[in-house]
This record gives C-alpha cells, structure tokens and sequence, in this order.
C-alpha cells in the first residue's frame, strides 16, 4: 500500500506515522508514506494557497489550482489515478468495513483540509471519496487522514505481527470485542473469569461470543441488528430476558432484546 498525503503540514504526518506499528511497516516496506506539501505548489509562487471566500463570511478558502497540481503531481509520478479520499466533517462517518475496503487498493490519494475548507471546484474534479472521522469539527484533515491510514494498515497482512488479533477485534463481525485478561491471576482482589483459566477452548470461545454479545447490546445493541447471529447466540440472548442479578439488562434492554428476536427469528 502506497499512501500519499496531500498536505499543508508535512512533518505532521511523517512524524505522526512513523511510530510502532505503522512504523516498523513502513520499514519493512509493506507501507511507504509521502506527504506532499501543497504550499509547492502555490500559484502565486511564494507559498499562499488560500484566499478569501467568495460571498463573504469568517475564514480562508483552500484554492482550487494548488490542490489541483499537487494531486495532478502524485498521478503522473505513479502513473495513474487512484482514488482520492478527502477528508471533510460532511464525508460519510468512517468504520471498519469502510477500513477493511480500502485495504485492497494500491495507492490512496488523501486531501487534508484546513481554514475553512477547500474550494468546490476542485474536490468536484479530483476526488473520489469523502470520508469523516465523527460528527464535530477538527482544524484540519491531518490527523482523520492518520485515522484513516492506521486503520487500513491494520488490514494489511503482515502489518500485525499476529494476523489473528486483527480478526477478532471489535467491528470485525459486527460486534464489540469480548474483555480481555492477563497476569496476574488475582489483581487487587479481582479475580480472572475461572473459564479463561480451564484450557478448555470450546468454552473459551463460547464464552467470549457471549461477553461479545453482552457488551454489544449494553454500549452499542443498534449493532446487533446489522450482526449475523447463529442459534447458540440467539439461545444466549433468549436466556438474558430471563437473567435475574447483575447480568441481568434493564427494562428498554429487555424490550430492545425482545424486539431484535423477533426480527432475527423472521429472518
Ligand atoms: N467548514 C468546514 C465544514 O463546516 O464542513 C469545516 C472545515 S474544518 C475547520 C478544516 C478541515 O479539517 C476540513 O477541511 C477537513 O479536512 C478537516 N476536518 C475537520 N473535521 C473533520 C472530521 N470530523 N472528519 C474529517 N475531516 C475533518
């Protein structure tokens, strides 16, 4: 994977990547990075790349020719023309599919934005995608593009030391990931669950769905409803309506949950 950042703030994305994971990637070459100054590319030649907004208003306007012509360098270095992602609050709101996506590419053009934004005219020609890390506003599209290129370099085999961490995180299939433990056995007087103690895989496994399925619905159940959910899941929820005691879900969790069965069970 290639990544190419257009940028006002190169040393910002080289320093902010360069660093573990992503890091020891770039250097084994599964990733290279180039951040590409736009300020080079200023039409007034002394390194302005903004001006006011036509109609008025509070801010500078990124110009559309020196995007433009940084974007325009990075194609006919490489020949052709991958997609280009700009990042904008008004994108569509990023995730892990849309990761796991744009891990297959080979090169991927990113448009960082800063002021008040970038002029229409050229994110209408050049590009391809516009993607928002959350629903607020950041003062430029540095660290979303880091976001983004983090998350897809996850999803790049061999950029994970163990390929299997990156299958059974949260989002993978749908769901939160299950609580994780390590030693001591006994911390301040919290114990590990005995089950991750017992050897007995088939266990290990059906009890971390379970947590998978119980964080899901008590911090994020609108997932649940996208998720695929076997029998053994569905046995599993169907027991929590009858839970009594800590485990058990509060009244709109029930009501929630007994609407969800219904549907899964339709389907
Ligand atoms: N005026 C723009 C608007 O209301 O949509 C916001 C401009 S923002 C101050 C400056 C730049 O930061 C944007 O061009 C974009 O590149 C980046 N940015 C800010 N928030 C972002 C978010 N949530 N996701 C992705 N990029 C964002």
């Amino acid at each position: 994977m290639n990544y190419h950042v257009l940028t006002l703030f190169p040393e910002m994305i080289l320093d902010g990547m360069n660093t573990s994971i992503i890091g020891r990637a770039m250097a084994k070459g599964l990733l290279t990075l180039e951040a590409v100054n736009i300020r080079d590319y200023s039409v007034t030649g002394n390194g302005r790349i903004d001006d006011y907004p036509y109609g008025g208003g509070a801010g500078m306007v990124m110009q559309a020719e020196p995007v433009y012509r940084a974007c325009r360098d990075v194609t006919e270095r490489i020949g052709y023309s991958p997609r280009v992602i700009c990042l904008t609050p008004q994108g569509r709101v990023f995730n892990q599919k849309m990761a796991q996506e744009l891990a297959g590419e080979e090169d991927l053009i990113f448009l960082c934005g800063h002021y008040e934004g970038i002029d229409e005219r050229v994110l209408e020609e050049i590009a391809t995608d516009f993607i928002s890390i959350g629903d607020y506003v950041l003062t430029g599209g540095e660290l979303p593009a880091m976001v983004v290129m983090d998350a897809v370099s996850r999803m790049i085999p061999g950029v994970l030391s163990n390929q299997e961490s990156g299958q059974s995180e949260s989002f993978q299939d749908g769901l939160l990931e299950y609580p994780q433990y390590s030693r001591p056995e006994e911390w301040r007087g919290k114990k590990v669950p005995p089950v991750l103690l017992s050897g007995h895989h088939g266990n290990v496994d059906r009890w971390r769905r379970n947590q998978s399925l119980l964080r899901t619905l008590k911090i994020r159940p609108e997932l649940l409803t996208r998720a695929e959910l076997d029998k053994k899941d569905l046995k599993y929820l169907e027991a929590l309506l009858l839970e009594e005691g800590e485990e058990s879900p509060d009244e709109n969790t029930k009501e929630f949950l007994t609407k969800l069965l219904a549907m899964k069970k339709k389907t």
